[in-house]
């Protein structure tokens, strides 16, 4: 199809007696950015490797931009920009004579090197503080934007990008997250992370894989309607807690006491689980109807992927312990 550019089809790969990847089967369209999430051993680099054409797969295909990567290794590689787990960089050179050097491997033409090198350190906010240093004396979120600045040169229509956000302390991340937010729009891009949040951010779709295999892909509202059975609702009330709370225990709903909360004035704040069925509306009756208590406020509270993520992997450990 003419819209897609990346296909994993049925890839499987074994290392000696590990399966790496089974069956791996997705596609990603022009101008996406999808997110690679699973725990650290499911065969997320696995994926990425093949798909870069940095190693082949058993059996299956990959296919980028309409190419089967095993027999167009040459032109798929050209169309992707790889930042390789760990990012292994040459420590003792200079971050602009290295990315020149990329930019004459990866045969963009003499004249418009320099402009090309310029462009991808502006972008990665290198031109400015870090164009003269030499890599090893650099953090390891400006090491990062080295490898990001790498896979841009050309301006490749796929950035694949292998954990970009590992060992980097909360502002680095943010500054990777607006990064990759400018990479919008003008590349498809697939970045693998074991790190809940960091994908969440950027994404508008994840791929989740455990075990080797994909348990789960969509958007988050998606998995959300797949995976999560329950409401998350924040409740706030004044009045007497112990009440609400056997109130609660009464009608079999799970909930915590937000201890943050706790006690502040006259109120307490509850979050509840409470089934999808649950009928929100009848829970408010049934609040106003108590003498001790007044509702203050009741949020529906949307469902973190890490809860999507826990639901997905427990479902497919529970299926292969079935097969
Ligand atoms: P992830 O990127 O999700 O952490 P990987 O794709 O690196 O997972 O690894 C998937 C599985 O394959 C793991 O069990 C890992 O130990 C194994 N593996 C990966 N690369 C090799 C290799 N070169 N040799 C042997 N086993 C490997």
């Amino acid at each position: 199809m003419a819209n897609i550019s990346i296909s994993a089809r049925n890839l499987s790969k074994n290392y000696g007696k590990t399966h790496a990847i089974k069956e791996v089967d997705f596609d990603i369209k022009n101008g996406e950015i999808v997110g690679i999430l699973g725990p650290n051993g499911a065969g997320k680099s696995t994926i990425l490797r093949i798909l870069g054409g940095l190693t082949t797969a058993d059996s299956g295909t990959a296919i980028v931009c309409g190419l089967p990567v095993a027999d167009n290794s040459l032109e798929t590689k050209k169309k992707i920009g790889f930042m390789q787990e760990n990012n292994p960089l040459p420590e003792e050179l200079r971050v602009r004579e290295y990315l020149k050097l990329r930019a004459e491997l990866k045969e963009i033409p003499k004249e418009i090197i320099a402009t090309e090198v310029r462009r991808v350190m502006d972008l990665c906010d290198l031109f400015r503080t870090a164009r003269r240093k030499i890599i090893r004396t650099l953090s390891k979120g400006f090491k990062q934007r080295v490898g990001i600045a790498d896979a841009l040169i050309g301006s490749p229509d796929i950035i694949i990008l292998d954990e970009p956000t590992i060992g980097l302390d909360p502002h680095q991340i943010q500054g990777i997250r607006k990064l990759i937010d400018m990479l919008r729009t003008k590349h498809t891009v697939l970045i693998s992370s074991h790190i809940l949040s960091e994908i969440e951010k950027n994404c508008d779709r994840v791929i989740i894989i455990n075990h080797g295999r994909v348990v789960a892909e969509g958007t988050k509202q998606d998995l959300a309607d797949e995976f999560v059975n329950e409401n998350r609702l924040f409740v706030t009330i004044e009045g007497n807690a112990t009440i609400f709370s056997n109130y609660l225990d009464e009608a079999m709903l799970s909930y915590q006491i937000d201890t943050t909360f706790e006690n502040e004035k006259n109120m307490t704040h509850f979050t509840i689980q409470s089934p999808k069925t649950f009928i929100i509306s009848n829970f408010i009756r049934a609040i106003e109807n108590f003498e001790d208590c007044n509702l203050l406020g009741i949020y529906l509270l949307k469902p973190d992927l890490e809860s999507i993520f826990l639901a997905a992997t427990k479902r497919s450990w529970e299926e292969e312990m079935n097969h």
